[in-house]
């Protein structure tokens, strides 16, 4: 096992949505080991194949019990309302107070390719919204109300920007 790179905000595979997982095999569980040794090292609560530059379908991720790998998500349903303090690997050194849905449904599937049936709130269904925004190409930045935006803006002008050689995407972004 080995831990790989986290990419960062700008990066044009953070923007864009996976594709689903069509054989859950050994490469797929070595990719889940080192996902999840990721996670740790980071240290981090939930890690989406993306952010190590795989276009596939699955996310890692703790709650604090251990770690869980969950292939092809689906949001089955989500209610309620919930306010907390939600930062990313891909943004490091940020964190945002963002309102989502507190309750959520979500239905993948496990590394035996046993079907996963999760209906969680609060921390585990922040996570899960999270890492599901991930593969489908949608950063935390996204999700920040204006105000949060402007203030998104001008920290990561200042930070991201001048570490990233080419920040094409990030740019788009921002601007947009
Ligand atoms: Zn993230």
């Amino acid at each position: 096992m080995s831990t790989l790179p986290i990419r960062v905000f700008g990066d044009p595979v953070l923007a864009t949505p996976t594709r689903p997982v069509t054989e859950i095999d050994g490469r797929l569980a070595n990719l889940v080991d080192s996902m999840i040794e990721t996670m740790y090292d980071a240290p981090g609560v939930g890690l989406a194949a993306n952010q190590v530059g795989i276009n596939r379908r699955l996310f890692v991720y703790d709650k604090g019990e251990g770690p869980l790998v969950v292939i092809n998500p689906v949001l089955v349903e989500s209610t309620g309302t919930w306010v907390f303090e939600e930062g990313c690997l891909s943004i490091p050194g940020h964190s945002w107070e963002i309102e989502r849905p507190n309750q959520v449904h979500v239905r993948g599937l496990d590394l035996e390719g046993h079907e996963l049936d999760l209906q969680v709130d609060e921390f585990e269904g922040r996570i899960l919204q999270h890492e599901l925004d991930h593969l489908d190409g949608i950063l935390l930045v996204e999700r920040l109300d204006d105000e949060q935006r402007r203030e998104a803006k001008r920290m990561l002008r200042q930070g991201v920007l001048r570490q990233r050689p080419d920040p094409d995407g990030l740019r788009q972004l921002l601007d947009e």
